[in-house]
């Protein structure tokens, strides 16, 4: 498929739209799907606009040409495409500055680990040692979000975190480029499914101290190390998804 005509292939919005389309792939090769459900939106920073992967496509199939434009301001009108859950993204981009990209998903694991009561997620893994109490808790409904109430009740909880447990529902993540946000959402599923691995073994585990945390947040999640994760992503998506590589270079 190619981009629509309304997206020139050297526009900031189709690199967005790339970089959108290769982390909606990215996604589904981490257990990010269930069927049409869930997001990715990318915006440019300080922006009041973005777009956002349109409802009728799963993150496996997604193109650029699936990716929507779509306002900050709430109530605005909406392309005809835009997710039902448009609030969830408009409510954080409204509250944080810093945020490039959003990734909503019902990814299991996540999902499952977000219902356990009195369990925080701890340093198991490195990607725990990142995520360990930068993931909060909305507990408000386990609904779809579909007003804005709603959507700045979660942006509310999730505050200055890296993302937010939408408790019987699924997850948030946040980040402040595509290549954050995305790589962050691999990281909390993988770091939510060990940790409920080593829960059901039923056997007590040990933790990454102090140090080592302060010392993998500076080494392991630097914005090169984030980038080298990045670029191996995309590798991978082009290995996995050929047709991604004849989509338009930024
Ligand atoms: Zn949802």
């Amino acid at each position: 498929m190619t981009i629509t005509p309304t997206m020139p292939t050297t526009s900031p919005a189709s690199v967005l739209a790339r970089q959108g389309a290769i982390g909606a792939r990215a996604l589904s090769t981490g257990g990010h799907d269930d069927f049409n459900q869930g997001q990715i939106s990318c915006r440019r920073p300080g922006s009041d606009h973005f777009i956002i992967k349109g409802a009728l496509v799963g993150f496996d199939e997604a193109v650029l040409g699936d990716f929507v434009p779509a306002v900050v301001e709430a109530g605005a009108p909406a392309d005809r495409l835009a997710p039902p859950e448009l609030p969830l993204h408009q409510a954080i981009y409204s509250a944080r500055d810093d945020v490039g990209a959003i990734v909503h998903s019902h990814s299991p694991s996540a999902l499952v680990f977000g219902a356990l009561t009195d369990t925080p997620l701890v340093p198991l893994s490195h990607e725990g040692a990142l995520l360990a109490d930068q993931v909060r808790y909305f507990r408000d409904t386990s609904n779809t979000v579909l007003g804005i109430d709603t959507g700045n009740a979660i942006a509310r909880d999730l505050g200055d975190g890296v993302a937010v447990f939408l408790v019987n529902h699924g997850s948030v993540i946040v980040g402040r480029s595509v290549r954050h946000a995305v790589v962050f959402a691999l990281m909390l599923e993988r770091a939510c499914s060990l940790q409920l691995a080593a829960l059901a073994s039923g056997r007590g585990f040990s933790q990454s101290h102090a140090q080592d945390v302060a010392d993998k947040r500076d080494y392991i999640f630097s914005d090169l190390s984030v980038r080298s994760y990045w670029d191996y992503t995309r590798r991978r998506v082009a290995r996995l998804f050929p047709e991604s590589t004849e989509w338009a270079q930024p």
